[in-house]
């Protein structure tokens, strides 16, 4: 059972908190557990390990969404820098960046690179919470975790993930659109290789003692990864399958050992010396800062409502079929549907000329040498939405047998070409035609449309007499879950309701 963190000085907290204290003693004592000796740090960082961060920081934020900004960006940086004085490298440089990425994700590069995911943010309940992360982050910084791995070959990777992508554009096969779904994951893009378990309890062991010398209380970090499991059990359990832009890609980048909540609390302890209840949360200037602050997919990256994809900025929408999940990542927006079939979806500079010629000569071309393919079928020019397009399918040998990919290109007028690669089985022609329908609904916004076009925000709100976690959640746009949602994000536990006069996260439309 979760425990309820929403006051400092409630009684079932310090109880969670010195039943796991006491728990955590007990697994140190018998369980050999991660090394416990001081965590080694470097003072002055090596000069290839500052330039390695310098060059892969800007291609990082771009493949992340770019930088969140608004006061939510000023007070990450602000609270980065009070920890960061009191770590081994108060001189720096450090950068701390806010990524516009609806997942929950934290990471760091050599250099004094700190990024936080916005996702996570809206995840965290006070600001000692979000400096666990950052803290951590800054460990493994001063650590040198990051120069024990390959920097170098960060870039490279996420040029390896490009090129998976341009398989999945060519319509090869299920592992690669898994690779797309990966996207926006610091996994996926190779950027974080994964830590050691030990360097993660370093990172741990680092962060708490950064907290604790900044005046705030060491034991967040164990509540806010209690929130990571709480979010990750819950997107599991919702999934099916289904997109989930608020999933936790945390644990993936930064392994979850058997309990790492517990271990935290270990470390609260060994680094700190800390006691529960010790130490500043500031839950008020934290909620305070995030007020407003986007939920979910962005205004930049488009939307995923349902099976529905629309852009309130390049001002375009279109449905997937029945059944299809959608994937909104970086380049492009990839869906998977029934019996195999998928649909992905990019657009790009208007290469000029005709289309039916582009499609041809450019984009069947391109798959041809990337793939075995038979000759280019039902070439053709036609009009969607009042657009010229041109439309063609090619057979592809996948090596599983053989597959249909059509090709559909549309162009808006506006300088650029929106391209819809469907992807079904020879013999699957109801699927060919719900893809057909797909790239042939697809349609300009309106600019009054695309205004009206809003990101979900979060919004705190103070609990008034009367209201519950059920009426409260009944205001967010959530299509089911609501009320889990509600108590995950707040850090409720299951059954238990916030009270009159305290302050509360929202999602709202
Ligand atoms: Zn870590």
């Amino acid at each position: 059972m979760r425990h309820d963190r929403r006051s400092a000085s409630r009684p079932p907290r310090r109880l969670f908190r010195s039943l796991a204290a006491a728990l955590a003693f007990l697994a140190a004592g018998c369980a050999g557990g991660p090394p416990t000796e001081a965590p080694r740090t470097v003072a002055q960082r090596p000069a290839a390990e500052q330039r390695a961060g310098d060059r892969s920081h800007e291609q990082l934020v771009a493949q992340f969404g770019g930088a969140y900004r608004g006061p939510v960006a000023a007070y990450v940086n602000e609270l980065g820098r009070r920890l960061a004085a009191v770590s081994e490298q108060p001189q720096g440089p450090w950068t701390f960046t806010v990524l516009d990425n609806p997942t929950v994700n934290a990471f760091a590069l050599p250099g004094g690179y700190v990024y936080v995911t916005r996702g996570l943010i809206a995840l965290a309940n006070d600001e000692a919470e979000l400096a666990g992360v950052i803290g951590h982050e800054i460990g493994h910084v001063t650590a040198g975790h990051g120069a024990q791995r390959q920097t170098r070959s960060t870039i490279a990777q996420i040029g390896v993930l490009a090129a998976v992508i341009g398989a999945a554009a060519a319509g090869l096969d299920g592992p690669a659109l898994d690779a797309v779904g990966q996207m926006g994951s610091a996994v996926g893009a190779g950027v974080i290789a994964s830590y050691s378990r030990a360097q993660e309890f370093e990172a741990d062991l680092l962060g708490v003692r950064y907290l604790s010398r900044a005046g705030l209380d060491p034991f967040a970090q164990a509540d806010f990864l209690e929130s990571m499991k709480a979010q990750t059990a819950l997107s599991t359990r919702l999934a099916g399958g289904a997109y989930d832009p608020t999933r936790v890609d945390f644990f993936a980048s930064h392994p979850a050992t058997a309990d790492r909540a517990r271990e935290a609390v270990r470390a609260a302890r060994l680094e700190a010396g800390a006691r529960p209840g010790e130490g500043a949360r500031n839950r008020d200037r934290f909620l305070s800062a995030i007020d407003g602050m986007t939920f979910g997919d962005s205004r930049a990256h488009g939307f995923v409502r349902g099976r529905r994809f629309v852009h309130p900025e390049l001002r375009f929408a279109f449905s997937a079929p029945e059944g299809f999940t959608i994937m909104n990542a970086s380049t492009q927006v990839a869906a998977r549907g029934p019996r195999d079939a998928a649909l992905v979806f990019d657009g790009g500079t208007d290469p000029g000329g005709p289309l039916d010629a582009y499609v041809a000569r450019v984009w069947a071309a391109g798959i041809s040498r990337q793939a075995r393919t038979g000759p280019l079928q039902g070439l053709e020019r036609t009009r969607i939405g009042g657009m010229e397009a041109a439309t063609a399918f090619l057979p592809i040998d996948t090596g599983r047998g053989v597959r249909i990919a059509q090709l559909t290109a549309i162009r808006t007028g506006d300088g650029r070409v929106y391209r819809f690669l469907g992807l079904s089985n020879r013999d699957d022609a109801a699927m060919r035609a719900a893809l057909d329908r797909a790239a042939r609904g697809f349609e300009r916004l309106s600019a009054a449309e695309a205004a009206r076009l809003q990101p979900w925000r979060i919004r705190v709100v103070t609990v008034r007499p009367g209201e519950t976690a059920e009426s409260l959640a009944a205001r967010t746009p959530f299509d089911r879950a609501r009320v889990e949602r509600f108590r995950v994000m707040n850090g409720l536990a299951p059954g238990a309701q916030p009270r009159p006069g305290d302050r509360v996260k929202l999602v709202v439309e």
